[in-house]
């Protein structure tokens, strides 16, 4: 059986900067929870910071591909270069997804650590842009497919297509 790494606070964990989860009610992951598929994982908390924390956005809206890269930095609106952190947090990820050879990730959007499709633009005003967090990006490069919480049906048509081939 494939089994799925899941951003911890969709599962309703409250591990998000503000103490808060961001509970997805929805009839798949439900289904997937229920057999036993869902490996949930919070990369901020697992890299080391607290809950709750100082909300953090990549600098520049850069995304998580340059922070990877040594060209980005993950910052405070106080300034504070958390990029430490988020890094441990992606290769303890990484970790993970290699321990238990799992090739599919639901991760939470807008995120700087999850976003798959989108991150905060790091003015801290609330706006987005495209690009992923770095989580996700590095999950990504190693052959990992991730998707945003808004997109389980697309994530359940890869399933299948991996089930199928597992056979
Ligand atoms: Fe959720 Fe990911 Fe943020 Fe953790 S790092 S709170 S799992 S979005």
């Amino acid at each position: 059986m494939e089994r799925i790494l899941v951003s911890a606070c969709l599962m309703g964990r409250p591990v998000r900067f503000d103490g808060q989860a961001k509970t997805v009610d929805d009839a798949l992951l439900a289904a997937w929870r229920t057999e036993g598929r869902l490996v949930p994982f919070c990369p901020e908390v697992e890299g080391g910071l607290p809950v709750p924390r100082p909300p953090a956005e990549i600098e520049g809206g850069v995304g998580g591909p340059a922070v990877l890269a040594g060209s980005g930095r993950i910052l405070t609106a106080a300034g504070v270069d958390v990029t430490g952190h988020f890094l441990a947090g992606a290769q303890a990820a990484l970790a993970v997804v290699r321990a238990m050879n799992l090739k599919i990730a639901i991760l939470k959007d807008g995120s700087p650590s999850c976003g798959t499709l989108r991150i905060h633009d790091g003015t801290f005003r609330g706006r987005v842009a495209p690009g992923s967090g770095v989580t996700a990006a590095l999950l990504s490069v190693h052959g990992v497919r991730v998707f945003g919480e808004d997109r389980l049906a697309e994530a359940a048509g890869y399933l299948d297509e991996l089930e199928a081939v597992r056979g």
